[in-house]
């Protein structure tokens, strides 16, 4: 991290878990009882290694995990809105139960990732983590679901990172917190603001990213790309996507992608505040919070991720959000615009439902040009007749 880096990581420092000699640790971890990490779990030892996830320094025990889920705060006092934990079932829990390091894997057989340095075991109370993090018990929720589809036990301690887990696509736009920094420092970006998403960015998110480059120094489009839906569009069209949408209407010297590793966890409000603290450890001075943030079905209300950020107190997050209505072209504006912006209602507005988009681009129709670049709808289509 250099000095001119825009925003200080949440807590003061940028986290680095990889180990300083990781052929030793890994010597150590080949001895050590194995414990193979799910999808989710992999992704937050990704965020945690590279400290996105600063402070923290490895999954989270009892203590913070209900201060976490009581009160969205650390046992320190600092802010933060979803527990980091590491599920183990009965089974798992029965093996390595005794041991003071653990080896985690990606998969059976496979060379540890890490070491786990033990501090502790504890009951998840999947219902309290449940109802408080996605506010709801319902199993058709996928966040809920992926909760009770882990183990019933956690095993709290601090992370030594042999490796990260493997990818093998988007190699160029893997940036890390202290890489994204560089990034914005080399750019002399002051200020930066953050945009998540986990969908191709149609016209209406892109004025929106605009409307916040209008008053930052850069932009950092950050799409997830860690574990989705399985109808979520998939990774490699996404990032076609936002390649064609920045190679004809970005600005090369303001704007920039890269890949945020975590899992999606469908939990609206909180996630939105997790988001927004994990964008704060990647350099990002702003962060974009549009209406339903990380939300699913009917779970939460339209603007239930923007309202949350007001029960924080000024500073403590230290990013600043920037909350944005459902933007749309207007054709008597004559420009894209917002229910903020644009007087007119009804049919002057360009406003297309997800389930209308997904029909058109299946026949292989072209959205209107008011509503879908064509290179971006292109490249859906061309997606959607491979499948
Ligand atoms: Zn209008």
């Amino acid at each position: 991290m250099t000095d001119s880096s825009p925003i200080a990581p949440h807590g003061g420092t940028l986290v680095d878990l990889f180990a300083a000699d990781p052929e030793a640790l890994a010597g150590e971890a080949a001895n050590l009882p194995k414990v193979v990490a799910n999808e989710r779990e992999l992704a937050d030892l990704e965020m945690l290694a590279t400290g996105a996830l600063s402070p923290l320094t490895g999954f989270q025990g009892e203590a913070d995990y209900h201060a976490v889920l009581d009160a969205m705060h650390l046992q320190s006092g600092l802010a933060w809105a979803i527990p980091v934990a590491l599920g183990l079932s009965e089974d798992q829990l029965h093996r390595v139960g005794g041991a003071a390091s653990i080896a985690l894997c990606a998969e059976p057989g496979a060379d540890p990732l890490a070491v786990l340095r033990v501090t502790g075991h504890f009951k998840r109370d999947k219902r309290k983590e449940a109802t408080a993090v996605y506010r709801t018990d319902a199993l058709e929720h996928p966040g809920v679901k992926a909760l009770y589809d882990a183990g019933d036990h956690c095993v709290a301690g601090t992370l030594e990172v042999i490796a990260l887990p493997k990818h093998d696509d988007f190699l160029n736009y893997r940036l890390k917190p202290a890489e994204t920094r560089e990034a914005f420092s080399q750019r002399a970006w002051k200020t930066v603001v953050g945009f998540q998403t986990r969908n191709p960015i149609h016209r209406a998110h892109e004025y929106i990213q605009k409307c916040a480059l209008e008053i930052v120094d850069g932009l950092l489009v950050h799409p997830l790309m860690g574990a989705t839906k399985a109808d979520d569009v998939p990774p490699d069209v996404r990032m076609r996507c936002y390649e064609a949408l920045f190679s004809g209407y970005y600005p090369h010297d303001r704007a920039m992608i890269s890949i945020f590793p975590a899992a999606m966890r469908y939990a609206g409000p909180r996630e939105a505040i997790w988001h927004a603290i994990a964008r704060k450890n990647y350099g990002c001075t702003h962060f974009i919070v549009g209406r339903d943030h990380a939300g699913v079905g009917s779970y939460y209300g339209t603007y239930d991720a923007q309202k949350i950020f007001e029960e924080f107190e000024p500073g403590e997050l230290g990013i600043t959000p920037l909350m944005f209505e459902h933007s749309f072209y207007c054709v008597r504006c004559e420009g894209m615009g917002s229910p903020k912006t644009c007087p007119h209602e009804g049919d002057d507005r360009v406003i297309l439902s997800g389930t209308k988009v997904r029909d058109m681009l299946r026949n292989g129709e072209r959205p209107p040009l008011e509503f879908s670049r064509p290179e971006v709808a292109d490249i859906l289509i061309a997606a959607m007749r491979e499948v």
